[in-house]
């Protein structure tokens, strides 16, 4: 059997998300334009997510700080990058300068940091706020409770825009306990946009993996993050 190239893989591994996400976005009455495909790149190396870039990715998302820093040089400055996992808030002045959005912020003194440093930076840095919604220990993020409060503390912080919420609902066997947490998460969205409030503009719910994206757009997810389906496998040494 002869090994298929990465570019074989992902091309088809691309094609069949995206007619996947078609078909989704058609059964919530949306298109595919409504919907933003973002690579989760952790693991792949930058020539791969230049080549993703080249067949069309353009937006990518990377979870941890150093690896970011390890390649961001060299990845094609085309695309919209998005920081996607946890962050430590003395690592802020690393991400701030580099990114169009941090989905992830888990803490009002972590958005408190990030403002600072957009500040300092002269830019208004985009977030997204991280629910917990399964109330899972091992996940960080606001619950579904404390979000109202959150957001409204949040909007205060000079420095920074609330675009929406981020999150990473419990891995279910079952399908309709996910739908359960997708929908969910989606009153949750449409409840806090319809607020008016300063340094917010709630107009993304980012949530859905490879294991369930068609269900979150079907939920009415708007960002999917997707890394395993795309790129295969990751390899961690
Ligand atoms: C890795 C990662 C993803 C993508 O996960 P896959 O299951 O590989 O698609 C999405 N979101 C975050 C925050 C991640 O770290």
């Amino acid at each position: 059997m002869t090994e298929k190239s990465f570019a074989d893989n992902f091309d088809a591994n691309y094609a069949e998300i995206r007619e996947k996400i078609n078909l989704s976005a058609e059964k919530s009455g949306r298109t595919a334009e409504d919907v933003i495909l973002l690579a989760a790149t952790k693991t792949v190396s930058a020539d791969k997510i230049n080549y993703a870039i080249e067949k069309g990715i353009s937006y990518i998302g990377e979870n941890r700080v150093q690896e970011l820093l390890s390649k961001d040089d060299d990845i094609n400055k085309s695309a919209h990058r998005h920081f996607i996992g946890h962050l430590q808030t003395n690592k802020v002045k690393d991400i701030v300068p580099r990114v169009e959005m941090i989905e992830s912020v888990d803490s009002l003194r972590l958005a408190t940091a990030i403002g600072k440093e957009a500040v300092k930076c002269g830019k208004t840095m985009d977030i997204l706020l991280e629910i917990n919604i399964g109330g899972e220990e091992s996940k960080s993020g606001f619950s579904a409770n404390e979000i109202e409060n959150a957001l409204e503390e949040i909007t205060k912080i000079e420095g920074i825009c609330v675009k929406g919420i981020m999150s990473i609902p419990p891995v279910c066997v079952n399908r309709e306990k996910q739908r359960e947490y997708f929908t969910q998460l989606h009153k949750i969205f449409v409840d806090i946009s319809r607020k008016k409030l300063d340094n917010s503009n709630i107009i993304y719910l980012s949530m859905g993996m490879s294991q369930d994206y068609d269900l979150a757009i079907e939920c009415g997810a708007n960002i999917v993050r997707i890394g395993t389906s795309l790129f295969g496998a990751r390899n961690y040494f």
